[in-house]
């Protein structure tokens, strides 16, 4: 298998072709899980390639690195312009981003004092991330045997490398076993998220999703959000239990990576009818259409390149 790739990429104020943007193996985050990074989309609009909410992205990405006790060593504008500077270097037209800063190889020990903090930006074509066919039908998901983090183990609003291990070994057992993705429970037995993308449910024309303990606070997340509060469609944040889904109406993750993607099955039983039902539709299309430019009402989610 060959992962997608492009020319060049970002690695502390230069481009350098792709096969040669490598890290020491003594780097402190590689041992011991203290990077934090993002994944951003830049889509092709009527006015050009955009990047969907791009200064989120990166405020939120400094966000992690302050929750993990460390500063990256730009502005946040200056970010934003070597993001749009290496799509440009790369000649794409629309790509996933991957900023990703890491801190260095100044000691060894645990404490990450006096360490050199590195950023470095890689962008690449990626398609749908759960495939073609679940973003059309919808996956199969199970209810994971994987807590999600307790709040005071990792704090999940920092998006960092080491938090992942958990949604790694999630996700591996979910596939092994025959699914899409894993759905993990909060440490209190209520439902959380998925392996990397929030999880929204529809029961009686009501949305509900977790509120923002255990969970990620998505970007996508916060757009369905104001999708549906501007749509009219009743929403609230609130703790459910995983029984909760199997007898919802309704189903779907969000993500950057998965988009909106639909949940026909949880634990083998069909939500719903078993397919994408009209509320997601909806929410799906209105999510499509700001991110392709063609509601003026949410322009300022788009950074035109
Ligand atoms: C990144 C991520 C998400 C999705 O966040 P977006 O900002 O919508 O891309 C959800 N859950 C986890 C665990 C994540 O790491």
């Amino acid at each position: 298998m060959t992962a997608p790739k492009s020319d060049f990429i970002w690695m502390d104020g230069k481009l350098v072709p792709w096969d040669q943007a490598n890290v020491h193996v003594l780097t402190h985050t590689l041992h011991y899980g203290t990077g934090v990074f993002e994944g951003i989309r830049c889509y092709k609009t009527n006015k050009g390639s955009a990047v969907f909410r791009h200064r989120e992205h990166i405020e939120r990405l400094f966000a992690s690195a302050k929750i993990l006790g460390y500063a990256i060593p730009y502005s946040v504008d200056e970010v934003m312009k070597a993001v749009r500077e290496t799509i440009k270097a790369n000649n794409l037209e629309e790509c996933y981003i991957r900023p990703i800063a890491f801190l260095g190889t100044e000691n060894r020990g645990l404490n990450p004092k006096g360490l050199s903090v590195h950023l470095s930006i890689a962008v690449w074509p990626w398609g749908k991330y759960l495939g073609d066919e679940a973003a059309q039908h919808g996956i199969r998901v199970c209810i994971s045997s994987f807590t999600r983090h307790h709040p005071n183990i990792t704090m999940s609003k920092a998006k960092a490398t080491g938090i992942y291990i958990n949604s790694v070994l999630a996700k591996q057992d979910a596939v092994r076993n025959g699914y899409d993705e894993a759905v993990l429970l909060d440490p209190f037995g209520n439902v959380a998220e998925g392996s990397g993308e929030n999880l929204f449910v529809i029961r009686n024309g009501r949305i509900k999703t977790p509120p923002a303990v255990s969970i990620l606070e998505g970007i996508t997340r916060d757009s369905i959000m104001r999708l549906a509060e501007d749509a009219g469609i009743p929403l609230v944040e609130q703790f459910f239990p995983r029984d909760e889904l199997y007898i919802a109406d309704e189903v779907f993750l969000t993500g950057t990576a998965a988009e909106v993607t639909p949940v026909r099955e949880v634990d083998n039983r069909p939500v719903g009818k078993g397919s994408v039902g009209p509320v997601t539709q909806k929410l799906h299309d209105l999510f499509f259409d700001a991110l392709r430019g063609k509601n003026q009402k949410y322009a300022a989610w788009l950074d035109i390149l």
